[in-house]
């Protein structure tokens, strides 16, 4: 395939903010490709050259960007950078110098097979010469490109490629391509992404055998699962009810979420709840979940915790933050803030898939497979069958240090869903029951300039809420209080790798903040209620036509949510949910 063919279908999906018209579109550029082709442009489509969780970076660095820029179309370098700096895009600047100063040679025009090859060699580039090598590859690429092409070259290379298109279109795409576009479809195709992460895998097997070549894609050591997630109640009645009467309930530990790979030779590998591979940070883990485990290889879920050794007893999750992240004394790191394990679910058990199963099964497997030692452990599981029950078990775990109680299914059908939000599991923090305190967190999509003390930096922000049917985000909140001054001197340094100078295609909002942000900073807030709103778009129509909803009093926590993407952040469909709760609570029909 031409890359100019892939260009001009980027500039088309750049064009509309209509899924509907986005899958047309993908479909039609999927439709002619088979592997490994199709792989590329899937990854590349999605900004990226290999599935997310194994981490392939460019390491192009926008000062590294404008010289290629300025090397390939004979411009001084200072001019890049100032006309870069009115753009707002260097994009848009390839697009008016390749546009001024035409192509030496126009008629070699660049394949998709060699772009991506090419990116790959500027990936691969590390260490000293390093950058000689990345600006020459850019600058080539450059010299090859038309003005369309050039832009898309120049955005994918900086990470900043706006052609909004998410994983759940393309697998829209995949399922009018490969099947007949039906929601059965479309959710086995999803499942079998659920499954392995890997967009390009799932096209494979799709080519390979259509919906039933789906069924090759089976659980690997190494290749993370995208991970099951909770449904809230208001009530301890309303999730035993949900439960039919009977749930397993466990603490709920407030901490990371690591997924843990350990092979057969007892190599670890731990991903964090975006997939993100965090092996390097927790060596401790990494040492000891291998001793802890008996039955490799196996993959084991659970949460990383702060904790005291002497005491035995669990540490606020903010220390437990300050690991994330960190590369350098991490020996230091360790002996400051020791963490544990507490594992609640397993995939994979001496090489056997186990993620089907029903939630009993698989904790026996656990418990059986798993040595309790200091660093490695069970979470606290107690089956219950009354309200009452799980009242005494809510009082027990934040005694213990816990956040509230995880109730989970132990009914037929209670197999491990990955990638899917549902009431199998049902999170329950102890403070649901008094308005609404539970957090949300926010997408940074705009900001507004500060006043008075924090006149020269943004003042407040623009919060978005993602919306899964509609495929964008929508605002539901300006916030402003709760940052303290280091929070607020962070934030442009945050938020600049996001930086656009329009409003991007997949955000709604009423309110036109002076700074646009393409979605990616998620912030944790509270606020005293959610109120349907004439003024912000999110979840609009949800409860009454033409209003959406919005949050009172928001006011930061002080989190920045640092493992979660922005389609992690909270739903419009769960503020729907939180504002059900809060109605009914208003209503007196709380029972707890
Ligand atoms: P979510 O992960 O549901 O999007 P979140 O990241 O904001 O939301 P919470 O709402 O606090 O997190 O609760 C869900 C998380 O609780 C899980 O993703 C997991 O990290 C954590 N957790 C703690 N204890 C357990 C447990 N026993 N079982 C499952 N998850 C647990």
């Amino acid at each position: 395939m031409q890359f100019a063919e892939l260009a001009a279908a980027y500039e088309r999906l750049e064009g509309t903010p209509k899924r509907l018209e986005m899958r047309a579109i993908l479909a039609d550029l999927f439709r002619p490709l088979k592997p490994p082709e199709l792989d590329r442009v899937l990854y590349l489509s999605q900004g990226m050259l290999r599935p997310e969780y194994e981490g392939v970076e460019l390491g192009v660095a926008d000062s590294l960007a404008r010289k290629a820029v300025g090397v390939a179309t004979h411009t001084p370098e200072p001019d890049v950078a100032r006309r870069a700096k009115e753009a707002g895009d260097l994009g848009l600047v390839v697009v008016q110098l390749l546009t001024e100063r035409p192509r030496l040679v126009a008629d070699d025009p660049l394949t998709v097979a060699q772009v991506y090859s090419e990116l790959e060699r500027i990936a691969a580039a590390n260490g000293p010469g390093s950058q000689e090598t990345k600006v020459r590859v850019l600058t080539e690429l450059l010299g090859r490109a038309t003005p369309v092409e050039g832009k898309f070259l120049v955005r994918f290379v900086l990470g900043t490629l706006r052609v909004g298109v998410r994983e759940m279109t393309i697998l829209d795409a995949l399922a009018v391509v490969f099947a007949d576009g039906s929601k059965a479809a479309r959710t086995r195709i999803e499942a079998a992404f659920n499954l392995s992460s890997d967009l390009g895998l799932v096209a494979g097997a799709l080519v390979a055998g259509s919906l039933d070549g789906l069924a090759t894609i089976q659980l690997q050591v190494g290749r993370p699962v995208r991970p099951m997630l909770a449904e809230r109640e208001p009530t301890l009645a309303a999730v035993l009810e949900r439960m039919e009467g009977r749930a397993a309930v466990e603490y709920k530990y407030d901490g990371l979420r690591m997924q843990a790979h350990v092979a057969a030779d007892g190599t670890v590998r731990l991903f964090s709840r975006r997939l993100e591979e965090t092996s390097a940070q927790f060596p401790e883990l990494v040492r000891e979940l291998p001793k802890a485990l008996h039955s490799l290889p196996a993959i084991v879920e659970g949460e990383c915790v702060p904790i005291d050794l002497e005491t035995d007893e669990i540490q606020p999750f903010q220390e437990v933050s300050r690991r994330r992240g960190r590369k350098h004394d991490l020996a230091q790191a360790q002996e400051e803030i020791p963490v544990c394990l507490f594992l609640f679910d397993v995939l994979l058990a001496g090489g056997t898939a186990v993620w089907e199963l029903d939630l009993p099964e698989r904790r026996a497997t656990l418990e059986s497979i798993v040595r309790p030692n200091e660093r490695v452990r069970l979470a606290t599981q107690r089956i219950v069958t009354t309200a009452d029950e799980a009242t005494a078990f809510l009082d027990e775990a934040v005694a213990a240090g816990g956040e509230g109680l995880m109730a989970k299914s132990v009914a037929a059908g209670s197999g491990y869903r990955a990638g899917a939000r549902g009431y199998w599991w049902i999170k329950y923090k102890r403070d649901y029951t008094v308005g609404l305190t539970d957090s949300i967190d926010g997408v940074v999509v705009g900001a507004f300039p500060g006043r008075g003390r924090r006149a020269g930096h943004y003042g407040a922000f623009l919060l978005a809420a993602y919306d899964a049917t509609r495929d964008r985000f929508e605002s539901f909140c300006k916030v402003g209080s709760g940052f303290d001054d280091a929070a607020l001197a962070e934030m442009p340094r945050r938020l600049a790798p996001f930086r656009t100078d329009e409003k991007p295609a997949e955000v709604a909002s009423s309110l036109v903040p002076d700074h646009w942000f393409r979605p990616g900073l998620v912030l944790e807030v509270r606020g005293a209620e959610l109120t349907l709103s004439p003024v912000h778009p999110a979840g609009l129509g949800a409860v009454r036509a033409g209003v959406g909803f919005a949050l009172r009093f928001p006011r930061f926590t002080g989190r920045i949510r640092e493992e979660k993407g922005p389609t992690d952040a909270t739903t419009t469909a769960e503020l729907l949910h939180m504002y059900r709760s809060q109605v009914r609570q208003a209503a007196g029909t709380s029972d707890s």
